[in-house]
């Protein structure tokens, strides 16, 4: 039987060398920890969350809920995980990330079709290989690739590209600061969901008055960061709080502090803005602060983040800290089952091919395994339709006419109209997503 070998015991590593087992192939997953960590890796565990710890919403007429619903019928292993780890977190899917770390690794470990070897792979192995070594590869395997994609970057039509030939893409990522629950100033800070909608799973510490959040805002634009390398992208969705703050004074209150939906206790007003905290873990020991990725040096952040009213006193658990975000150029190399045009045996899944977010690497990484074990079966390729999120992401990761490729999270943008336009939101959401479902229950 051939070789496949899955590089990276990420999201989209698990996922691929689960599906593949669970097709009855036998795989080797590598993975470098605990001997190497990447900057943004601590834990030895597999599947470990690098910032945030939440999944993002679970209902189904939501983009990230669509994807999590269709990847548990395809089979995902990291959804039916996550939803035995969850804490609470409102309408999303939040993980105590070390429960759910040592889940993922263990159902991995049991599996009798697939050996876990931990060390670092510094060159693309011979056999079948799927790629899945996330936004931080480095070192000989990231010259291997880049070797490998050089060589491979074609159009369609076989003519070569102009320019750039191969080179990795990327912008840049940041994580946010975790802070112990005990340092909490709960005479200030109050529990409370927005719109008073789910549990009191979020803290909440409100800026009453306009001059503190002046102050707070003064101090967050005016502070240091660390040093930059050579940072010229930001990704949007993950934009340090002081690189929000400084595109206008009231751009954070518009965005993650915005203070709608909340009375404050005390004074029975809505806040003139709010920051809030979410639990890290089941038992509500740790909170990250939501929204509040940041490239600021570590002393910076106790200084300022120090002046949001209920965190005077805040203890850090962990800084936030700001990485390179490496990603391939899909579009003019992959194929919507994610392998390489010129070079089939080589798979890419996960934000390294373009994804974005934990679940959509989750996702790309079931694909691949799925694409890749119904192929050594001679099977014909699972053709996901358009209108499933996942089907949809694997269409724009492969899109040639996408000339500037950014990474894509799960978001009903992509997904095409529906026949009959509905007006409500909500309502065309969930006639998206019934639609998603219906079609991939069909095909499958
Ligand atoms: C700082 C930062 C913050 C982020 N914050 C968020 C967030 O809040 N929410 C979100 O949805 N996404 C976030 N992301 C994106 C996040 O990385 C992805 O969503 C997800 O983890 C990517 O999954 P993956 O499988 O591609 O890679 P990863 O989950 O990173 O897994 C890659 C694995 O491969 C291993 N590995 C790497 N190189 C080798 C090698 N040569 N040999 C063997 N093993 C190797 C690594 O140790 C790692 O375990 C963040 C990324 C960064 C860098």
């Amino acid at each position: 039987m051939d070789k496949i070998s899955v590089i990276g015991g990420g999201f989209s590593g698990v996922e691929a060398a689960f599906a593949l087992a669970s097709h009855g192939f036998s795989v080797t997953l590598f993975e470098q920890k605990p001997a190497k960590y990447t900057p943004a890796h601590s834990y030895p565990g597999l599947c470990e969350l690098v910032c945030s710890n939440s999944f993002k919403a679970s209902r189904i007429n939501s983009a990230a809920g669509l994807l999590k619903a269709e990847m548990k019928l395809l089979g995902s292993l990291t959804v039916p995980v996550a939803e035995s780890c969850a804490v609470p977190a409102g309408g999303a899917l939040a993980v105590d990330r070390k429960a759910f770390s040592d889940a993922i690794t263990l159902k991995i470990a049991a599996h009798p079709l697939i050996t876990v070897e931990n060390y670092e792979i510094t060159e693309i192995p011979d056999g079948n290989v799927i790629i899945a070594t996330g936004p931080l590869t480095d070192g000989g395997l990231a010259e291997s690739i880049q070797k490998v994609l050089s060589a491979a970057k074609c159009t369609a039509s076989g003519a070569e590209t102009a320019g750039n030939s191969g080179e990795f893409l990327h912008f840049f990522d940041a994580a946010a600061p975790i802070i112990t629950a005990e340092s909490i100033d709960m005479n200030t800070a109050f529990f409370g969901a927005r719109y008073g909608r789910g549990e009191d799973d979020y803290i909440n510490c409100p800026f009453n008055e306009k001059a503190d959040y002046e102050r707070f805002i003064n101090a967050l634009i005016t502070a240091e960061s660390a040093p930059k390398h050579e940072i010229d992208r930001v990704y949007e969705g993950c934009m340090p709080i002081e690189v929000l703050a400084k595109r206008g004074f009231d751009a954070p209150r518009f965005g993650p502090l915005k203070p709608v939906g909340f009375t404050d206790p005390v004074t029975g007003r809505r806040p003139y803005a709010l920051v809030q905290l979410r639990k890290e873990t089941s038992e509500g020991r740790l909170y990250n602060i939501v929204g509040f990725q940041t490239n600021l040096k570590f002393g910076e952040q106790e200084r300022v983040f120090r002046l949001i009213p209920g965190l005077q006193n805040a203890e850090f658990a962990r800084y936030g800290v700001m990485h390179r975000n490496s990603f391939i150029d899909s579009p003019r190399l992959l194929n919507a089952d994610f392998s390489l045009r010129k070079d089939g045996r080589i798979i890419f899944a996960g934000q390294i091919s373009g994804v974005e977010g934990y679940m959509e690497s989750a996702a790309s990484g079931l694909i691949a395994g799925i694409s890749l074990a119904r192929k050594l079966a001679d099977k014909p390729p699972l053709l996901l339709p358009k209108t499933t999120m996942t089907g949809a992401l694997t269409a724009y990761i492969s899109d040639e006419s996408v000339k500037k490729f950014e990474p894509m999270g799960a978001n009903m943008g992509i997904l095409p109209p529906l026949c009959e336009p509905i007006k409500g939101k909500q309502e065309r959401y969930q006639a998206l997503a019934d639609r998603a479902i219906a079609d991939l229950e069909r095909i499958l």
